[in-house]
C-alpha cells in the first residue's frame, strides 16, 4: 500500500509539472518531480484502507499490527490519511490529514490592537509596543552542533563511531527543531490572540537562502521563514487581517514624524539603533520601523490593496 501510495504521488506531481507547463495550472510554475534527496528521514502515507484507530488509543497500521501511541491531542475528526515518520534521530511519529473548521476569535477593537511587525534584526521581533527577543537556545544549540559536526567529520566513513557521531548531529538538529516549533507556536498565538490585524514585511525568505549561495541558512533565518508562515496560516484560522508591506517599503529610513526618508540605510542602519530625523525627532530604530509597516499595512488594508 505504502509503494502504491507513492507512486501515485510521483503521479500528482507529474500532472502538476505538466498542468503548470501548458498554463492550465493556477499559482506558481510547478518545477519537475525531482530525486528524493538521501536522508534519514523515512516515510510511509496510508489511506483510509491502511489504518484503523482502535478504542484503547491505538493505531492499527497494515501489515505491522497494533501499535502504542502517545496521542499529542484528540483527533477533531474521522482522519483521511496517516503518515508514519521516522525522523533522522531515530523517533516515530504519526501525523493525520483532518478536517477542522475555523475558529474565528472574538473581535478586538482595530485601532487599538492592530500591529505591524519588524523582523529580525537586532531583537527576534518588533511588534507595536513591546519586543520579542532572541531566544537565546538557537546559539547554544548551534555551538553544540558544530562541536557534533567536528566530531562526526573526524570519524572513519563507514566506522561506528561515524553512525553514533551521525545520530548525535540528528538529536541535535531534531532538538533545535522542536525548540524552534514550540517557540513560534506560542509567539503567534499570543499575537493572534492580542490582534485584530497585522502587518508584516513581506519576507522574501527563498531569496534570502540564495543570495549566501550555498552556504547553509542560520537557524535565526530558517525560523523567521517559518514564523512568518505560521503567523500568516493562524490569522485565516482565527479571522484576523493580515497585510504584507512590500519588502522594499523603506521602514527602517523613514521618518514616522515627518515622512522624510532621511534614516539609517543598508549596513550601517543594521548597527544604529536610534538616529535623529533633520526635523528633530529622535527615534528608536524598530520602533519607528514598526510604526511604519503599521501604517502602510493598515493604509493598504483600508484601499482594499491587501493581498490575501
Ligand atoms: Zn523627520
Amino acid at each position: 500500500m505504502a509503494l502504491v501510495q507513492s507512486l501515485q504521488d510521483l503521479h500528482t506531481a507529474h500532472r502538476n509539472y505538466f498542468a503548470s507547463k501548458r498554463g492550465v495550472r493556477k499559482g506558481p510554475k510547478t518545477a519537475p518531480p525531482k530525486m528524493k534527496r538521501k536522508s534519514g528521514r523515512q516515510s510511509i502515507r496510508l489511506t483510509r484502507n491502511g489504518f484503523v484507530l482502535r478504542d484503547n488509543g491505538k493505531l492499527f497500521i497494515a501489515k505491522l499490527g497494533d501499535v502504542a501511541v502517545r496521542w499529542s491531542r484528540p483527533l477533531p475528526s474521522d482522519p483521511s490519511s496517516v503518515t508514519v515518520v521516522k525522523d533522522p534521530a531515530g523517533r516515530y511519529f504519526a501525523s493525520f490529514v483532518v478536517e477542522t473548521e475555523d475558529k474565528p476569535l472574538p473581535e478586538l477593537d482595530l485601532d487599538e490592537t492592530e500591529t505591524g511587525i519588524d523582523l529580525g534584526l537586532s531583537s527576534y521581533a518588533v511588534l507595536r509596543g513591546r519586543k520579542i527577543a532572541s531566544p537565546k537556545f538557537f546559539r547554544r544549540q548551534e555551538k553544540k552542533l558544530r562541536r557534533a559536526q567536528r566530531k562526526l567529520s573526524r570519524a572513519r566513513k563507514g566506522s561506528s563511531n561515524r553512525r553514533k557521531a551521525k545520530l548525535a548531529v540528528s538529536k541535535i538538529h531534531a532538538r533545535i527543531a522542536d525548540q524552534r516549533r514550540d517557540f513560534i507556536e506560542q509567539e503567534t498565538t499570543r499575537i493572534v490572540r492580542e490582534s485584530q490585524a497585522v502587518y508584516a514585511e513581506d519576507l522574501n525568505v527563498k531569496g534570502m537562502g540564495s543570495k549566501k549561495g550555498k552556504r547553509a541558512k542560520s537557524v535565526h533565518d530558517q525560523s523567521l521563514g517559518m514564523f512568518a508562515r505560521t503567523l500568516e496560516n493562524k490569522c485565516a484560522r482565527y479571522g484576523r487581517a493580515l497585510v504584507k508591506v512590500d519588502r522594499f517599503f523603506p521602514s527602517t529610513q523613514m521618518c514616522s514624524a515627518c515622512d522624510s526618508i532621511e534614516g539609517p540605510k543598508g549596513l550601517e542602519g543594521l548597527r544604529i539603533r536610534s538616529w535623529t530625523c533633520t526635523c528633530g525627532v529622535v527615534h528608536d530604530r524598530d520602533q519607528n520601523a514598526e510604526l511604519n509597516i503599521r501604517r502602510e499595512g493598515k493604509r493598504l488594508l483600508a484601499a482594499g490593496l491587501a493581498e490575501r
